[in-house]
């Protein structure tokens, strides 16, 4: 398969052709909705035993008729799961740079308006986090910053990499979205992942909680992934918050879609999802209900089958009975030991978190979790060739 090149550095009103991102924006989602509202106890039969499943059949296996067979749906995602990826889950922790902020988003604690302890780490005090960090055993680390071009510069972020390279084997960034050249920058620095959540896939959605600043761009966001591949980015993390959007199941299957079109796109890459629920945060956010315990089981199993191959990254945002609960069901990563404000690990930090954390167990407690649950904490692993092209 030939890679397109993707051309984009201003930022054009739409997404180029020949991205995932296109792929995307041609997918009748709410035909596939209609396919989960419609589905049968023998579409579930059908789906849960095909060899190969589409989207249609992910559709299938979110539906409420699916959610009777869940059990059926469950012992599915965990054999897959240890087929293709072993009892192993990889640890990894957000190293928060700075919550600067100059975008308004309302769900999130960084947002401009808020009246916040705001703060951004020198260069110094990023490799002093990272050490501490890995004094605990992470060797895989995610940059994490707001939205601030001044403050959290591309300068900045290929310094930061580029300080902690040396130490940390495993290198992501989760901050503002760039064009291609920065994304040079940064894997040339040493990083070798990235991760855009679109946060929600409805535009109507996106729209009505990205008040202001340059996120209010939804293609521009959307293509980000494309941009990070083409500029040699080994890891890609897309995810959806779910809460934003009051119907879940669009916003998965939005995931879903993006997910597969990645894999197909930039097959080299590494692809992983996350769909975290919602917490609450600064400003007075409180997410409203998105999706029950059990229904959040029916879509990560559900995930798991339809992609076999796609890493499924689970959040300290989650409880630790859930999260000892889903890592059986298909989760391969998990962050752990995670603050949420920037400092914090070395020493305590007056800054604000981004969210309240579920899990606030130690990674040394997480990993003891795991292996009493027959698993291996991957601290470090290295990237291969993927194992099969769609
Ligand atoms: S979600 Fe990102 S861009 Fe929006 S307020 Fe929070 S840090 Fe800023």
């Amino acid at each position: 398969m030939t890679v397109t090149t993707v051309e984009l550095e201003s930022r054009p009103a739409r997404v180029p052709d020949g991205t995932a991102a296109a792929d995307l924006l041609a997918t009748d989602l709410h035909a596939l909705r209609v396919i989960a509202e419609r589905a049968t106890s023998s579409d579930v039969n059908r789906a849960l035993h095909a060899r190969r499943r589409n989207l249609a059949d992910f559709a299938v296996l979110l539906s409420d008729a699916a959610a009777d067979r869940l059990e059926d749906i469950a012992a599915a995602a965990q054999a897959t799961t240890i087929r293709r990826f072993g009892r192993t889950v990889r640890l990894f922790a957000p190293l928060y740079l700075s919550n600067e902020c100059v975008s308004t988003c309302t769900y999130c604690g960084f947002s401009a308006g808020n009246d916040i302890v705001r703060r951004t780490l020198s260069i110094d005090e990023v490799v002093v986090e990272a050490r501490a960090l890995r004094a605990r055993g992470f060797r895989h680390v995610l940059l994490v910053a707001g939205e601030h071009a001044r403050i959290v510069s591309k300068d900045y972020l290929v310094e930061c990499v580029r300080a902690l390279a040396p130490e940390i084997p495993s290198i992501s960034v989760e901050v503002q979205v760039w064009d291609t050249d920065t994304y040079r920058r940064l894997v040339d620095a040493g990083c070798e992942g990235l991760v855009v959540y679109q946060e929600t896939y409805d535009q109507e959605t996106y729209s009505a909680v990205h008040l202001k600043g340059k996120k209010r761009n939804y293609d521009w966001r959307l293509a980000a992934l494309d941009r990070g591949a083409e500029a040699g980015m080994r890891r890609l993390g897309l995810g959806a918050l779910l809460g934003l959007h009051p119907d879940w199941r669009l916003d998965a299957l939005a995931v879903a879609a993006h997910a597969r079109f990645l894999m197909r796109r930039w097959w080299r890459c590494e692809v992983s999802a996350s769909l975290p629920r919602l917490r609450p945060a600064a400003g007075g956010f409180e997410p409203h209900d998105p999706i029950s315990d059990r229904a959040f089981v029916q879509l990560l199993c559900a995930l798991r089958l339809f992609l076999p191959d796609l890493g499924l990254s689970l959040s300290t945002r989650e409880s630790p009975e859930l999260r000892d609960a889903l890592l059986r069901l298909g989760v391969t990563q998990m962050s752990a030991g995670s603050h949420t404000e920037p400092g914090g690990y070395a020493e305590a930090s007056e800054a604000e978190p981004q969210f309240q954390i579920s899990d606030t167990r130690s990674p040394e407690e997480v990993a003891a979790s795991l292996q009493a649950a027959g698993y291996d904490p991957v601290w470090m692993d290295t990237i291969g060739p993927r194992r099969s092209r769609l």
